[in-house]
């Protein structure tokens, strides 16, 4: 995949080149904002540094937008997370703290690059994994044909999941999709949610726990 990397430090530039180049990327480099907006239409993916030396790093990512549905992934500094939430919500798919663990990196474009590339086309509005059915518009579960009765919460939570089987959504995004938050200073919520959708669900193997990054339904 072709991956474009703006970021300024040229240090850590040459480590994350090197490693997606290692796992089979076609990485290219940019130092400025001005140039990502140049050059995204040759990339697959665009991994977007926050503080960048001639336009900020979200205003890269808003003009972007207005253009563009690339996947992007920013990269941040650590304690930075008021810039990450507006991120999110300007169309950041994922975001990644600094120092980035090259594995999570490559994990997280994995699953943006699996979502971006799943069919635009009108998505099933009921999915259904093993005996265990969401109906997404009508707000129902069924579990062998029979219904579940979940909370407003626990639905959102588990269609958040329904809604994009088989691909691992981060905890951030389910937070800032159910909650609208997603540094939720509780996010033990999230957790609480899920245990008691798997008990009502029965079924523990649908709900899939992927730690330190978030949670998958299905295979
Ligand atoms: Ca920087």
């Amino acid at each position: 995949m072709r991956v474009l990397l703006a970021e300024d430090d040229d240090g850590v530039a040459g480590a994350l080149t090197e490693a997606l180049y290692d796992n089979g990327h076609l990485p290219a480099h940019v130092r400025r904002g001005e140039d990502v907006l140049a050059r995204h239409r040759q990339a697959d993916l665009l991994l977007l540094d926050l503080g960048l030396p001639d336009l900020d790093g979200l205003e890269v990512l808003r003009k972007l937008r207005a253009v563009s549905a690339l996947p992007v992934v920013v990269l941040t500094a650590r304690g930075d997370e008021r810039s990450v939430v507006r991120g999110l919500r300007l169309g950041a798919d994922d975001y990644l703290v600094k120092p980035v663990r090259l594995a999570e990196l490559l994990a997280r474009i994995e699953a943006v690059t699996r979502r971006a590339t799943a069919p635009a086309a009108p998505a099933p509005r009921t999915v259904r994994v093993a005996d265990v059915e969401v109906d997404l518009d009508a707000r129902r579960v069924t579990v062998g044909g029979t219904e579940v009765r979940l909370t407003a919460k626990e639905f959102e939570v588990l269609a958040a999941l329904a809604a994009r089987a088989g691909t691992a959504v981060s905890r951030q995004q389910l937070m800032d999709e159910v909650w609208g938050d997603a540094f939720l200073a509780v996010s033990r919520s999230l957790d609480v949610h899920l245990t008691q959708v798997r008990a009502k669900l029965g079924r523990p193997e649908v709900l899939t726990t992927i730690r330190g990054f978030g949670y998958r339904f299905g295979d």
